[in-house]
């Protein structure tokens, strides 16, 4: 019973690092993209063409919408 239990332990936990870490890979895969590349989104505030890499890491917003919304005073 005990072996059990502990069987049960590794294997969620290797379904749980192997669902993050394949999440991981895909988001760093736009990671390193140019701003300009694979323009094949649309920013969610004012639907602008946007990267893979704005998609993923700027909340789904171009430059302007994400600037404006984080850095109001930057
Ligand atoms: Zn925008």
């Amino acid at each position: 019973m005990k072996k059990k239990n502990q069987d049960e332990f590794w294997s969620e936990g290797y379904f749980a690092q192997s669902v993050s870490s394949e999440d991981m890979k895909i988001k760093m895969r736009t990671f390193h993209m140019k701003h300009d590349e694979e323009m094949d989104f649309n920013c969610k505030n004012c639907k602008a063409k946007i990267s893979a890499h704005n998609n993923d890491w700027h909340d789904g917003m171009c430059d302007n919408c994400y600037n404006k919304k984080y850095y109001p005073n930057g």
